[in-house]
């Protein structure tokens, strides 16, 4: 394809760039390591310890060398060391469930799934310091060069995952229109996902749902049980959206790795939380913030400049018009969002309770599910179901970097990548405070927070930075 071409090119073209420049400087310098010291912050390490105060870390080329104690610094010859006394860091955030490139604004159209629109989504999610993503299922082969590129050297936006195209059964819910996702048996099913393994996908995805029955079927045990067999022959996990009680047990006894989104026709039971956990069954993402958006005709952040920092004035114009307030409100689903989002928090909570392994994810991407934004109300919102403000934050960290098997981020410990948030307020004494975002690193490098932009409009017109 012509475009991916002209991109790995551009992409090659700078890496070339950049290492020559590299060079340079290393004869300048006589070859010092790119070196950073943080000191006297209060460490909240994402693996689900309590916070420890006055600590230290040391950033080299981008990775952490050494995590400890303020007291126990020794900082490197040549290194620059900032002092965050008083503030707060965090890995990175994680949210495992997006899609990118579905949307210009708040319209929905496949064609805006460019190179360019991702890489924008992907320094938004960057600048809310939500610094890995895992994309489930909507994406076109364009995902996995920019995604390569990214893990072959030191990004400065959200690193991906994905699922690339996940498995739609023909006639039922799921996938995007314009992309060919859907399966009529099971022989098509292991086709595909042997397809999108040797493209490169790190997890398989599928949809079990038909849109609170306004769809004529669901995907059937013969193509679910051949989509986790064949993932797992591949040896890739298997990622379910799911809605029903039902299609979650049966999806448990098949072998299901995660859940993307919870049950919420009905009150989960003793009976599947024991399945689940017997099984190491992930809710992965709970999306409570997707389910919550659903209940709104107008969004309640409308006025919030962490929220409106990141969109053009046009769109937060667009999502108060009386005609969409109308016809959101006069949509025949619209009453059944309210107590789907009762069961989604209920759930949750009864899952965090059994002791089933859980993350954080979203399901932004969309129309009016906004990259970043979402996953802090998704972590306000887990809170509010009923997990500490630490189980949140080790969710979104630690947990979810176990979950994709990814070795190099989610914790604050040396030999990870430096995917750090740094906060001016304590987010275990309240979740809200993850949006005190003072700075964001990717790969031990600073990049712009949305305390820093102002989408649409001349810089500075969002008023002062924080
Ligand atoms: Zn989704």
């Amino acid at each position: 394809m012509k475009v991916e071409d002209s991109r790995q090119t551009r992409v090659c073209r700078r890496r070339r760039g950049a290492l020559a420049a590299g060079l340079a400087l290393a004869m300048a310098t006589g070859a010092q390591a790119e070196t950073n010291v943080l000191t006297h912050f209060t460490l909240i390490d994402g693996t689900g310890r309590a916070p420890v105060a006055n600590q230290a870390l040391v950033i080299t080329d981008g990775r952490l060398s050494w995590v400890g104690p303020a007291s126990k610094l020794k900082a490197p010859k040549g290194a620059k060391v900032e002092d965050l006394k008083g503030r707060y860091v965090l890995p990175g955030l994680i949210d495992s469930h997006v899609h990118l490139g579905l949307v210009n604004g708040i319209t929905q159209d496949l064609k805006y799934q460019t190179p360019e629109n991702i890489e924008k989504q992907l320094h938004l999610y960057a600048a809310y310091g939500i610094t890995s993503v895992q994309t489930l299922g909507t994406e076109k082969d364009l995902i996995f060069p920019l995604r390569n590129a990214e893990r072959a050297g030191r990004p400065d936006m959200a690193r991906v995952f994905t699922v690339g195209q996940g498995v739609v059964f023909k006639g039922s819910y799921g996938g995007v229109p314009g992309l060919d996702q859907s399966v009529a048996t099971p022989d098509e099913a292991r086709r595909m996902v042997d397809d999108e393994a040797a493209k490169g996908a790190d997890a398989i995805k599928l949809w079990v749902d038909d849109e609170f029955g306004t769809l004529s079927s669901r995907m059937p045990p013969a193509i679910s049980s051949a989509v986790i067999d064949e993932a797992h022959k591949d040896g890739k996990k298997a990622i379910a959206h799911v809605f029903y009680y039902d299609n979650a047990a049966e999806l448990t006894r098949e072998g299901i790795n995660a859940f993307a989104h919870e049950v919420r026709d009905r009150p989960i039971d003793a009976t599947l939380l024991q399945q689940m956990k017997a099984k190491g069954v992930w809710q992965i993402a709970a999306t409570l913030s997707r389910e919550a958006s659903f209940t709104y005709t107008t969004l309640p952040f409308l006025n919030d400049p962490f929220f409106s920092r990141g969109v053009t004035p046009e769109v937060v114009a667009e999502l108060r018009s009386p005609e969409r307030v109308k016809k959101l409100g006069a949509a025949p689903n619209f009453p059944k969002y309210a107590p789907t989002l009762r069961n989604a928090m209920q759930n949750f909570a009864a899952e965090a309770k059994a002791g089933v392994r859980y993350g954080m994810g979203t399901d932004s991407g969309p129309t009016a599910r906004f990259p970043g934004y979402f996953a802090h109300w998704e972590l306000d919102l887990m809170v509010k179901a009923g997990i500490s403000p630490l189980q949140a934050i080790t969710a979104a960290t630690g947990h979810n970097a176990e979950f994709l098997g990814a070795k190099d981020i989610g914790t604050v410990q040396a030999g990870k990548w430096a995917d750090l948030l740094v906060l001016d307020k304590n987010p275990v004494a309240d979740i809200r405070n993850t949006r005190t975002i003072h700075k964001v690193y990717i790969a031990g490098r600073k990049v712009p927070t949305i305390w820093q932009i102002c989408t649409g409009r001349p810089a500075g017109a969002c008023g002062s930075a924080r």
